[in-house]
């Protein structure tokens, strides 16, 4: 894919760029290990500074970033501010509580025959950055606060059509005071992923993308013996039972399906609802879905813009015409509308078989697929069915079903009677092929550092 940002609205290009040559990626290269061996010794209590800076910086730029962001992929203005801030709070959330999640871990010293034992975490060094275009900020900033204040240097290649995103990542940090090169943004194409990866400068990589861009990334990191963290796709279950609020339950439900125009990996995607409300519930979860409003990201009346990417929007449309050709029927939308752009209506779609792509995959746009269950335990197992295991959400006021949703359901992340959303508070990450390790928290933090048992003998007498 060419790096360029190309308005999703209209269709037009705006802008391109050109890759980093060979010489120009091994120059980054060097300067990036170069900045790990002496960014590594700064004290934990700057770094935060560093990151408190970059969140003023951040908030000073707001209006401007998030404008790029609706310009390059789509998401509508709202979402981006939204977007920007979340990231904001980010940056200021690990400078406050950072330090805390690196401080020594104590041993029983005395168990192991010693003096002192502890376990002490140190940063591993280079760690690269594969990201995609879907919340072009945060996604990037959720690897690279934890990671600044962790003492790593980063480099990221971000996805090919948010190119002024990931440009904008380089410039905050160095512009927030953090030391040359200590963030770097990789302008290359995804082929070139390898060559980085297999690159002894480089310590580690996380990579959030689809299923195959980890397969790929997952085995080089394997054969080259590297740490690596993959956040890939998910088909969030969205399971409500009678006990529930319904009007809440659907005001959500709308929300989780169509969350950043559908291409959230943790939007609900797959409904499952009780049959003693089903009716009721997709009367209500119809409507509003049929009455958002879809148009120009830009203004603030509208709900869902258009998709980030042509290819994107025909995928969509392949999975549902596959369904509808194999008989699942369309409540609401399930057509591309006569303009230009690449818009696709919000959809919800009934009679979901196992014949049909969508049930073993997952579509990346606003698109619902509701079935109708007798039992939790029949929405579980048709949810825990499915290759991926990233996010999940029941609806319940009952303490039976929720306990048995937490035990029963394969994946990441379990919200219940609230959306599915990362914080940079608690974990974040999936099970089964929607990748290994965590982001976020004190566990995202410590995926990319050496935990070093430390064990100091008895002093001579
Ligand atoms: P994608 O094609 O995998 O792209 C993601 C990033 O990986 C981009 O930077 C892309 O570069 C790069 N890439 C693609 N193929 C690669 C390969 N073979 N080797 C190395 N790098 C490669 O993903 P997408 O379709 O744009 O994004 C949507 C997917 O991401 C969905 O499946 C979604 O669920 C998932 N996602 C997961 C999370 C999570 O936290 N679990 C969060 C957001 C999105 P180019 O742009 O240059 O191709």
């Amino acid at each position: 894919m060419a790096i360029a940002t190309t308005n999703p609205v209209t269709g037009e290009v705006i802008r391109t760029f050109e890759e980093l040559t060979a010489e120009q990626l091994d120059d980054k290269l060097e300067r990036a290990a170069a900045a790990a061996r002496s960014y590594r010794l700064t004290s934990v209590e700057q770094r935060a500074q560093w990151l408190n800076q970059a969140a003023d910086v951040l908030e000073k730029d707001a209006d401007d970033v998030s404008r790029m962001i609706t310009t390059e992929m789509g998401k509508t203005l709202r979402a981006a501010r939204e977007e920007v801030a979340k990231c904001v709070h980010g940056l200021r959330f690990y400078a406050a509580h950072g330090p805390d999640f690196l401080r020594d871990l104590r041993n029983d010293a005395g168990n192991v025959g010693a003096k002192e034992c502890f376990v002490t975490y140190q940063p591993i060094g280079v760690v690269l950055a594969v990201m995609p275009w879907n919340l072009p900020l945060w996604q990037a900033m959720r690897f690279a606060a934890p990671a600044l204040l962790a003492g790593n240097v980063g480099v990221l290649k971000h996805a090919s059509n948010v190119p002024q995103c990931a440009l904008y990542m380089e410039r905050l940090f160095r512009e927030a005071g953090f030391p040359d090169d200590v963030f770097q943004t990789l302008l290359i194409s995804a082929r070139r992923v390898e060559e980085v990866l297999r690159d002894d400068r480089v310590a580690a990589a996380t990579l959030t993308g689809s299923e195959p861009a980890g397969r790929s990334v997952g085995g080089i990191a394997g054969d080259v013996i590297k740490k690596v963290v993959l956040e890939l796709g998910g088909s969030d279950p969205f399971i409500v039972m009678p006990s529930t609020d319904l009007d809440r339950a659907t005001d959500v439900a709308v929300r989780a399906r169509t969350l950043n125009n559908g291409q959230s990996c943790i939007n609900g995607k797959r409904f499952f609802v009780h049959e003693d409300v089903a009716e009721a519930f997709l009367e209500k979860f119809t409507a509003k879905m049929a009455a958002l409003v879809v148009g120009d990201p830009m203004e603030d009346a509208t709900d869902v813009g258009p998709l980030a990417t042509e290819s994107g929007r025909a995928d969509v449309e392949a999975y549902v015409d596959d369904a509808v050709g194999k008989g699942a029927t369309v409540l609401t939308g399930g057509r591309r509308p006569d303009r230009p752009g690449w818009f696709f209506p919000p959809t919800v779609l009934t009679g979901i078989t196992d014949e049909m792509k969508m049930f073993h995959e997952e579509v990346f746009g606003p698109v619902a697929q509701v079935w109708t269950v007798a039992s939790l335990q029949e929405a579980l197992e048709i949810a825990n069915g499915h290759p991926y295991g990233l996010g999940s959400n029941l609806w319940s006021e009952d303490r039976a079903e929720r306990d048995l949703f937490v035990r029963d359901v394969q994946s990441g992340m379990a919200f219940i009677n609230g959306n599915t959303t990362s914080y940079p508070e608690i974990p974040f990450g999936g099970v089964k092929r929607s990748g290994y390790g965590r982001e976020l928290s004190d566990l995202g933090m410590r995926e990319f550092m050496n935990a070093k048992t430390v064990w100091i003998g008895q002093d001579a007498a």
